[in-house]
């Protein structure tokens, strides 16, 4: 059975340098200017330390990659909670009470590397991810590969993401499957489907085509959607091409991203505990604020020292859900 362009074994290993070197970021920290300028931009997504040419790295290595330190307890808790779904903190210091598992697999989606068990999230979540699919269905017989949501009862991952805490979050990958065994076979070791950028982080690859934009454009123009984390050099190439560009307003740059989307809805009605994320600013995004992307500065490592930013809190509101059903 033909399988997926996965990437080859040798980017495998220097994508466990990028995600070592975010880690000993201390010997390689960013510019307390930098750091301002990124955490203003999207904070949570940030890792406690950073390190720009690690990221940069995962620009073209690895999706999304936001090495963190410590998972807590989070990280060990098997199902979710019982009793009424809640949302309690924010995406970067949260949780959910009574999240909702997506099943393995659905009317156009697959969901990959189940093993991770991070297949929760509240049931707006759930009901995007197959709406988003069935439109794929429509489309055609591929099946969207659907990444990671939250953990059973969110809270900070042993790796990969800062965010995904609160059951908001949802990573889709861009590279459609052929089936869905394909896909489990093919991602059965944490390899990640292919980067959608050139090597260089300047533009697209040659995998990129109408499947990846009809799949980005549903979800962003999805009414449900509050924003969309990608590559900049995706939205970039976007803005260039798409005479449209009123849709691309939710599409926010970030480091990695080339291979996957990550897909993010605002506080749920019935979850007052919810912290909202602040506005997206007005506009297409497609002006000069995206040149920083491309700009030395977010490519090259700063030389100045500096100290880990503390992780958050998670709210005291999420504590009886590590000790209850
Ligand atoms: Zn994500």
């Amino acid at each position: 059975m033909p399988g997926l362009l996965l990437r080859p074994p040798p980017l495998d290993c220097l994508t466990s340098f990028a995600l070592n070197a975010a880690a000993r970021s201390r010997t390689f920290p960013a510019s307390k200017h930098l750091l301002r300028r990124l955490s203003a931009m999207n904070r949570d997504l940030l890792p406690a330390t950073f390190t720009p040419a690690a990221l940069l790295l995962a620009t073209w290595l690895t999706a999304g990659v936001t090495g963190t330190a410590l998972a807590g307890p989070w990280a060990e808790v098997t199902a979710p909670s019982t009793g009424l779904t809640k949302v309690i903190g924010g995406v970067s210091s949260g949780c959910i009470a009574g999240a909702q598992t997506l099943p393995a697999e659905g009317d156009g989606y697959v969901s990959i590397r189940r093993y991770r068990n991070r297949f929760y999230g509240h049931p707006d979540l759930l009901r995007l991810v197959s709406d988003l699919a069935r439109k794929q269905a429509r489309r055609g017989p591929d099946l969207v590969m659907i990444g990671d949501l939250s953990q059973p009862r969110g809270g900070l991952m042993s790796s990969s993401h800062r965010s995904h805490q609160n059951g908001l979050d949802v990573d889709i990958w861009f590279q459609l499957a052929p089936s869905a065994a394909v896909a489990n076979r093919d991602t059965a070791n944490q390899a990640d489907p292919p980067s959608m950028v050139t090597p260089d982080g300047e533009g697209l690859s040659p995998l990129w085509g109408d499947d990846q934009q009809a799949l980005l454009k549903t979800a962003a123009e999805d009414p449900r959607v509050e924003r969309i984390f990608v590559n900049a050099a995706i939205k970039r190439a976007l803005c260039a091409s798409d005479g449209d560009t009123a849709w691309l307003r939710k599409l926010r740059p970030w480091f990695g991203h080339d291979a996957h989307f990550h897909v993010r809805l605002p506080c749920p009605h019935d979850s007052s505990e919810c912290t909202p994320q602040a506005a997206i600013p007005a506009g297409d995004g497609c002006g000069s604020e995206l040149d920083w992307w491309f700009s030395a500065e977010a490519r090259q490592p700063a030389k100045k020292s500096s100290t880990p930013r503390p992780e958050p809190t998670t709210p005291a509101a999420c504590r009886p859900l590590l000790s209850t059903n």
